[in-house]
């Protein structure tokens, strides 16, 4: 993710936080000055909401480390603003494997309940009650830490996609059905929880309404996405790989790429070498070259250099893993020769005509 801060490598996992994050910092200062609370009030949030971020940090390690225990790596643990993500490589499809990624997360935060439970009880008024951002105060600190742990074991648990709850709902379902069936018995009821959640938000809070929309599209989502994926069973790259495919070379100009890309269908190029897939250059990409570089800068300068090879007898599932990460043209090689090109369309283009025959 662009704009970033690396905070360190924990576990061979990097967690890096994002710029967004300073508004929300200054969101707590201005919140805090403009209630009238003094700096050690003001620091108090601070400490509080990166707390906060430490439990969610400690979360994503939750899912993190137990998919790591299933072969499974971790590209990276993203703070936002509004939560943590963790890039999972792949995402477990053995039931039982999915169940404990995904409820390793919410573990995570009833364990640090569990911490601070007993903690709480003996140093701390019970009297205390829920606090707002600008009136933590060393007092009421673990007991407002311990129930934002116990709020997000809950919300996280919410049996919906995009939810940890509505993985572990699937992976229940998928035990005694198929994953594609599991994964739309979980999102329709997920869909149903999201629209009691908009219309109860009408009624009381705003926040339920924007909620409720996040977990109806993350559902539809996941239900495209497994679709898809059940789709594609059984096939490969092979069958779906573009034999015929326009090249550029690296010493061809912007204004060649341009004249090819007006000349033809295709919208993303292989920039080859003496056989040698150097790069590749898509639409886009020559769009911006053209206005920033000028249509005579070689293609060399500006072509993407990142190659991500595909071989033909590739499952076209996992085919669709890796393109969803990488959204570029991938050349295809058999024995180490090219054959073909392969790119997000392609597959769509298949996907599209499995559906339009099952029907
Ligand atoms: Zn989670």
């Amino acid at each position: 993710m662009k704009y970033a801060l690396q905070l360190g490598k924990f576990f061979g996992i990097k967690v890096q936080i994002h710029w967004s994050f300073l508004i929300l910092l200054s969101w707590i200062v201005i919140s805090n000055v403009r209630s009238g609370s003094g700096t050690v009030q003001t620091l108090w949030s601070i400490l509080f909401v990166l707390t906060i971020f430490l439990c969610v940090t400690l979360h994503e390690f939750g899912h993190a480390l137990a998919a790591k225990r299933f072969g499974i790596k971790t590209k990276d643990i993203t703070l936002l603003p509004i939560g943590g993500l963790a890039r999972l490589e792949s995402i477990p499809e053995k039931p039982r494997e999915e169940l404990i990624v995904a409820i390793a997360g919410p573990l995570v935060n009833i364990a640090i309940v569990l911490l601070l439970y007993p903690l709480i009880h003996f140093t701390t008024d019970i009297t205390s009650t829920i606090s707002s951002l600008t009136s933590i105060t060393s007092q009421n600190f673990l007991f407002n830490l311990m129930f934002i742990n116990l709020w997000l074991a809950i919300f996280n648990l919410i049996p919906a996609f995009p939810m940890d709850g509505g993985r572990v709902l699937r992976a229940l379902l998928a035990f005694r059905l198929e994953r594609h069936k599991a994964t739309a018995i979980a999102a329709r009821i997920g869909q149903m929880l999201a629209v009691g959640f908009i219309f109860l938000g009408f009624f009381s809070n705003p926040f339920l309404v924007l909620i409720g929309l996040f977990i109806f599209l993350g559902a539809q989502g996941e239900t495209e996405y497994t679709q898809a994926k059940s789709m594609l069973k059984g096939y490969t790259v092979n069958d779906v790989i573009m034999k015929q495919y326009q090249t550029l070379s690296p010493n061809d100009t912007i204004k060649e790429a341009v004249a090819l890309l007006l000349n033809g269908q295709s919208k993303s190029f292989l920039v080859i070498d003496n056989e040698q897939v150097l790069g590749t250059l898509n639409r886009d990409e020559i769009i911006k070259a053209l206005s920033s570089e000028g249509e005579n800068s070689s293609i060399n300068h500006v072509m993407n250099k990142e190659i991500v090879a595909l071989k033909a007898e590739t499952p076209l599932e996992d085919a669709w893993q890796i393109i969803q990460q990488h959204k570029m043209l991938m050349p295809v090689y058999s024995y180490n020769q090219l054959i073909g090109t392969l790119d997000t369309e392609n597959i769509l283009e298949f996907i599209m005509i499995k559906n339009a025959e099952s029907k």
